[in-house]
């Protein structure tokens, strides 16, 4: 498919209409109205695509009236989209795409045969995927290592009856989420794939760039380097992507399941925070460079939609106070164990203590207890 050099041209199209226009009207920008219609059936697109096509030049034109009149640092060297494009995503907005739930088929309506629009429509693209969100508003046809479509849509609302009991999150490296509700219902999810997609990442980029400083800057070998680099750190970070998705779909069911409204999750910012030039270089690296920050982002988009609430707490002691009777004592292995002969999962001593101290519980030891881990 050509598509998205056809909506290149469109844009190009736009660009050179939209100058010309300036150069014989002392400046002045063609009117919304007159640049559509002018750009209307330009070429073999259907009039959808190209209608989307010239939304976005019209808005990143707006945009640039607005951030020179916003007088922004660098608002003199904004300029008017110039270059000539080779590739522009291609747009298809709800109107033009029909979609069958069951069968996962998208159909994109395809372009009109015969200039003008007059001609017969061509049958549409038909393209599979596995599941498919309701509510779809917008795809966008998109180059990254082979076409893919990217699928914008509208999260339903879901926000429903909200439980009433509160829970505790503690993060960590070898278990991403360990929490306790003030039942006693924990749940460990463990975060062994995640930890292994990025130890494998590291190694393989830690190869690709030794390999990539014996060549030469700007060679072809150096490049082609450069490029296995850029597309390893794609395909992983979509990995990683997804398997944060899965982790905290999981914590989201327990929720659910416990009726829980409000989670409480420790302060890890101010954590990795204190530990830099205290610990060693590569410690303090491995905590800030785990993902805590796309699971709490996560949690928080998928929780709300259920209106339940994430509060951030700050962690003092979490991991050495006892929930038995109060003694500070540095656990040495993944169990923790009290002079007064307390013993428990490291993890979870972390998470009563973040729900005690902020929830007013007073939860010693779990009920229940579930371990998992993703697929
Ligand atoms: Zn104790």
């Amino acid at each position: 498919m050509n598509c998205n050099e056809l909506s290149a041209d469109v844009w190009n199209y736009c660009v050179q209409l939209d100058k010309e226009h300036q150069e014989q009207n002392n400046g002045k920008q063609m009117k919304f109205k007159d640049l559509q219609s002018a750009v209307k059936n330009y070429n073999d697109l259907s009039s959808k695509n190209i209608q989307m096509v010239f939304l976005k030049y019209f808005h990143s034109r707006k945009a640039m009236w607005l951030s020179i009149k916003a007088k922004h640092e660098r608002s003199s060297t904004v300029k008017m989209p110039y270059k000539p494009k080779k590739f522009f995503n291609t747009m298809w907005d709800y109107q033009a795409i029909r979609i069958d739930y069951e069968r996962g088929e998208i159909k994109l309506a395809k372009r009109q045969l015969g200039i003008g629009g007059y001609g017969k429509h061509q049958p549409p693209v038909r393209c599979y995927a596995k599941t498919l969100p309701q509510n779809i508003v917008e795809i966008e046809l998109l180059y990254r290592r082979g076409l893919k479509l990217a699928i914008k849509y509208k999260e339903p609302d879901l926000i429903q009856s909200v439980g009433e009991n509160v829970a505790s999150i503690d993060l960590g490296e070898i278990h991403s989420i360990t929490s306790i509700d003030n039942n006693g219902n924990a749940i460990i999810i463990t975060g062994r794939k995640l930890r292994s997609i990025k130890r494998l990442r590291d190694k393989e980029l830690g190869k690709l760039r030794s390999k990539r400083s014996k060549c030469t800057k700007g060679s072809n070998q150096y490049k082609k380097y450069s490029r296995a680099i850029y597309n390893l750190k794609y395909e992983t970070d979509k990995k990683i992507l997804d398997a944060v998705h899965k982790i905290t779909k999981l914590y989201l069911d327990y929720c659910l399941n416990n009726q829980i409204g409000t989670v409480y999750y420790g302060d890890v910012d101010s954590a990795t925070r204190s530990t830099k030039g205290r610990v060693k270089a590569h410690n303090g690296q491995k905590l800030s460079e785990w993902s805590h920050g796309l699971i709490t982002l996560q949690l928080e988009n998928k929780l709300n939609r259920y209106g339940i609430q994430m509060v951030k707490v700050k962690e003092y002691y979490t991991s050495q106070k006892c929930p038995l009777c109060g003694n500070l004592n540095k656990p040495t292995s993944r169990n923790y164990s009290c002079t007064c002969g307390y013993t428990q999962h490291r993890d979870i001593v972390g998470a009563i203590n973040i729900l005690n101290d902020n929830a007013g519980t007073s939860v010693e030891r779990y009920e229940s207890k579930m371990y998992l881990r993703i697929a």
